[in-house]
């Protein structure tokens, strides 16, 4: 039988939270459309946010994300996330996450924009793989069903009310369809939509893509995260060279080995992750080189490799002792940080669709995120999902926010063919790190050409490129829209933030 109390699409922090919560109250479904640990979870280092230290409150941890989320924070939902992470972090802890203590307590780090330390990790800097396993582990025991390398295609709606998904088992070929009355999206980001990315190759942005198709709101998808610091060692994935390196006394060199983010900013190698970013391109563009370097040689060898063994191991099997050498780094693209709109108990504006984590916008992380806060995301807002689940439907709220329809774009001469690489390369050169009005008018034009002349999808990888181009345009357009720089989100040609632009960008699709 096709029909479950919960469905739920991914299996990452997200989907797998939210089923081991949801087990209890009925029949379950994972879907997920790679091995159940593929996914961003895995590859988190640094750890998760929540003011349990001396000297720390949730109030502290209320301001520093509202700092970094630049105006646009909703502040209650941010209020829920900080009140509410240490009986979260108490779940993962019952779910048999060990994080790692210090003479017996829970040991805490500080990350960039947090003022004091505040980050629990696990495995040193192997935090979301402690996290994946122990959670995937457990749902693999629990009575929960789990359907791998199953793709959803679409989202089954009636009358503003979810009914199911349709999904493609990737291994067959087959077609499927699943009725359920609660439908939880957990499929992650999107990184994938940039040339340069820190995320696996799951993060196709799907899930922004079959809620939009489905009518539910998008918004805030002009912010997004590019992560300072990711190795760029030739034939090397641009692997993650978390922020706690820096938190640690990692610091910054230019290629002339330089130290230069204080010449930027008096938080110097502490800085949000955008000014950070924008430092070393700029440096990178001074030099004429494609990168810089993180020196943690002067720090002590065995505090390194303790502190980051999987860093440390992962350059030391590609040729680099880091304890020697300066690490070469540049910016990728990392966090997404607009999605399907969600209210405070994770729902859409669709009765039934509920979105969790990644592919989620809460309105905690406003035009910036806070680092180690998107782990505690999930775990706050999946548990107030299932809150919400069991009290029955009720409609959901109206969020604020301007609504906007995807435009036809202006007309170009030529629009160049469409490919996985022509497209990540369109989206790093047009709608990356630092944008412009001209850039994004152009990549928008080529993104609807490309959507109107797109095959119909068929497998896993064409309905993924499908899905990325929609999820393209939807950034490209917010992008242009927005003219002024606020948070993750830089126009060179609005270089300030406006007043006029304390406001959200929502996308719906047209009835
Ligand atoms: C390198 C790296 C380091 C990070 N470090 C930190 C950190 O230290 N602290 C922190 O708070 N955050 C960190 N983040 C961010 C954080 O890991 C993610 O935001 C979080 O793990 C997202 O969890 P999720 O469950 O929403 O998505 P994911 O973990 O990405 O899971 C998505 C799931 O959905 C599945 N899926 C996708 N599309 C479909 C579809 N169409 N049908 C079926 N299944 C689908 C995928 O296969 C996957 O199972 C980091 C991210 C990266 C990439």
């Amino acid at each position: 039988m096709n029909q479950y109390d919960y469905i739920i699409l991914g299996s990452g922090i997200a989907g797998l939270y939210t089923a081991l919560l949801a087990r209890g109250q009925g029949s379950v479904l994972i879907l997920t459309k790679a091995g159940i640990n593929d996914c961003n979870t895995r590859h988190a280092q640094g750890g998760i946010a929540a003011a349990i230290g001396i000297g720390d409150s949730a109030e502290l941890h209320y301001q520093d994300t509202i700092a970094a989320g630049a105006g646009l924070c909703d502040i209650d939902a941010v209020r829920i996330l900080v009140d509410e992470a240490p009986d979260r972090i108490a779940d993962l802890i019952n779910f048999g996450v060990h994080f790692d203590t210090v003479d017996g307590e829970v040991a805490l780090t500080r990350e960039a924009a947090h003022s004091v330390p505040r980050i629990l990790h696990a495995g040193g800097d192997a935090t979301g793989e402690h996290i994946e396993v122990t959670l995937s582990r457990m749902a693999r025991l629990a009575n929960i069903v789990i359907l791998e390398y199953c793709l959803a295609t679409e989202i089954i709606v009636d009358d503003d009310v979810v009914q199911g998904v349709r999904a493609l088992d990737s291994r067959t070929g087959a077609m499927e369809e699943f009725r359920s009355r609660s439908v939880i999206l957990a499929t992650g980001g999107g990184g994938r939509l940039f040339k340069f990315t820190t995320n696996p190759d799951i993060a196709t942005g799907d899930g922004v893509a079959l809620a939009y198709d489905a009518g539910a709101e998008i918004t805030d998808m002009e912010f997004f995260q590019f992560h300072p610091t990711a190795l760029r060692l030739p034939g090397v994935t641009p692997f993650l060279i978390s922020e706690a390196v820096r938190g640690e006394g990692g610091i910054l060199r230019n290629a002339e080995g330089r130290q230069f983010m204080f010449d930027y900013t008096p938080d110097g190698d502490l800085a949000p992750r955008d000014i950070v970013a924008r430092g070393i391109l700029t440096e990178m563009k001074k030099t004429g080189s494609d990168r810089v370097f993180l020196d943690v040689t002067h720090l002590p060898p065995r505090r390194v490799t303790a502190r980051f063994p999987h860093i440390y191991r992962f350059c030391l099997v590609n040729g680099l002792d880091i304890t020697k050498s300066f690490i070469p780094v540049a910016p990728a693209a990392h966090y997404t940080m607009g999605g399907v709109r969600t209210n405070a108990w994770g729902e859409t504006n669709i009765a039934g669709l509920f979105a969790a984590g990644e592919t989620a916008c809460t309105g905690v992380h406003g035009a910036n995120r806070l680092a180690s806060n998107s782990l505690l995301e999930v775990v706050v807002f999946a548990k107030r999902i299932m809150q919400r689940t069991t009290e029955g439907r009720r409609p959901p709220d109206a969020g604020e926010g301007e609504h906007f329809s995807l435009s036809e774009g202006k007309a170009l001469g030529s629009i160049p063919a469409l490919s996985l690489s022509a497209f990540e390369s369109l989206m790093w050169d047009k709608v990356g790190i630092v944008r412009s009005g001209e850039g994004l008018a152009e990549a928008a034009a080529i993104l609807a050409s490309w959507q109107k002349t797109i095959e119909k999808p068929s497998d896993r990888p064409s309905y993924e490129l499908a899905n990325l181009v929609l999820v393209g345009r939807l950034m490209a357009e917010a992008a242009l829209i927005r003219e002024e720089s606020r948070g993750a989100h830089f126009r060179s040609d609005f270089p300030e933030p406006s007043p006029d632009w304390l406001r959200h960008i929502v996308f719906k699709k047209a009835d």
